[in-house]
């Protein structure tokens, strides 16, 4: 049996599977959001939207809610890159691959972590991202989620 007409994944379609079963860990119900950083296709470090270390997580004890937004975790973007400082992995010049696109603050972290490249599964809120990309030269692309089922979301 042969397997040749199987349509071969494209390397953004391939990361961003895998960013969608790193968003499985995620432990804020409010959204899963899964994030690697890439360069010469391979994975420098991945990161999920989660607590701080050693504190207890939304899916168990509820969210801190701030202006409608629970400030308790640490996002998907800039948890692939304190996982990279961490460990003392140079990201400068990487790609992004997150699966919803990032919010200002993330925005303006990987920019200046020298991050050249976000792909984006879907759209998520903040519009500044796109008119800043193209203003720093930051190529800022959508990828469509692949279509991984993930655990249902529990209502907020
Ligand atoms: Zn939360
Ligand atoms: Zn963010």
């Amino acid at each position: 049996m042969t397997d040749s007409n199987r349509p071969r994944a494209s390397w953004d379609e391939y990361f961003m599977s895998i960013a969608q079963v790193v968003a499985t860990r995620s432990t804020c119900p409010r959204k899963y959001v899964g994030s690697l950083l890439v360069r010469d296709r391979t994975i420098l470090s991945t990161g999920y939207n989660g607590s701080i270390r050693g504190m207890p997580h939304c899916s168990d004890v509820g969210h801190m809610m701030e202006d409608n937004h629970c400030v308790a975790t640490i996002h998907a973007e800039a948890n692939a890159v304190i996982q990279a400082a961490k460990n003392g992995v140079i990201i400068d010049g990487a790609t992004n691959y997150v699966t919803a696109s990032p919010c200002w603050s993330c925005f303006k972290m990987l920019a200046n972590s020298g991050v050249k490249r976000i792909c984006y599964g879907e759209f998520y809120r903040d519009e500044r991202i796109f008119e800043v990309a193209t203003k720093t030269g930051i190529e800022l692309l959508h990828v469509p989620l692949p279509g991984i089922a993930l655990p249902a979301l529990p209502s907020p």
